[in-house]
């Protein structure tokens, strides 16, 4: 069979480095072959671009994450980046409105629609973050609906929003969050969302999963989530396996390989 990709992975994370070649290691061995890994900060930009040149499975993306943005970073400076031939998206970049996050919402909404108008000036989909801002997000890329794609990651929205991030373009990828026997809004949005729109990712080392503590979780732990939500939905594994393959073809052009 061939391989899955896990379409939301940080091994640009500083403790990943440092054992990068056995996570890939563990990861081939169990049928995960593509890494869609996306930068988030200045400095993990450059980390990215490495690690991407180094590793042939591993798909770069880069863009300011909320949480990072620096009012003196110039988003030109992505522009090379972006240009690269190997660059599978925009991302990761977002809203987040948690309480815990003390980046003016003004200013990440402007560091936002920049970096969605780069998306769109350099015809690569976009990797959302989004928390606690679905409404805002939803008004904000609506000017863009017909010009871009993407992912809104780790979906953490409503099920009754899905629809208006579908007619966005957007496809919605599932995390260990899922997993968790309690996370019943989660179970929700995973059981109402078209097989030709769900995506899966670990989000490794950020997100636990049931059984997986977040600073342990690898791409090969996708099959966890995989599992969880084939069993939600009360279909083959099979054929989810195939619709997210399909889904992952389909929104990065074909351009991620499956060997
Ligand atoms: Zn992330």
């Amino acid at each position: 069979m061939k391989g899955i990709t896990d379409t939301h992975c940080h091994l640009n994370d500083a403790s990943l480095l440092g054992k990068i070649g056995s996570i890939i290691e563990r990861s081939l061995n169990a049928g995960v072959h593509n890494f869609i890994v996306p930068a988030y900060d200045i400095e993990s930009l450059e980390v990215t671009y490495k690690i991407a040149n180094k590793y042939k499975n591993v798909y770069p993306a880069y863009g300011i994450h909320p949480w990072y943005i620096n009012e003196s970073f110039d988003l030109n400076n992505l522009r090379d980046y972006l240009a690269d031939p190997r660059t599978i998206a925009v991302g990761e970049i977002g809203l987040d409105y948690a309480d815990d996050v003390k980046i003016p919402r003004d200013l990440q909404m402007k560091v936002f629609i920049s970096q969605v108008e780069l998306a769109i000036e350099y015809n690569l989909p976009v990797l959302i973050h989004c928390r606690r801002a679905h409404l805002d997000m939803i008004n904000a890329l609506r000017p863009y609906g017909d010009r871009i794609k993407g992912v809104m990651h780790s979906y953490s929205g409503s099920k009754e929003m899905i629809n208006d991030f579908l007619a966005l373009n957007l496809y919605l990828s599932f995390s260990g969050a899922v997993t968790r026997t309690h996370a019943k809004k989660y179970h929700r949005s995973a059981l109402f969302v078209p097989l030709d729109r769900i995506l899966f990712e670990t989000d490794a080392p950020s997100i636990s999963t049931q059984t997986v503590a977040a600073k342990d979780v690898e791409p090969h732990h996708i099959w966890e989530i995989i599992d969880f939500v084939a069993g939600l939905r009360k279909m083959d594994k099979e054929i989810l396996v195939r619709a997210s393959m399909e889904n992952v073809d389909r929104l990065f052009d074909g351009r991620i390989e499956s060997g």
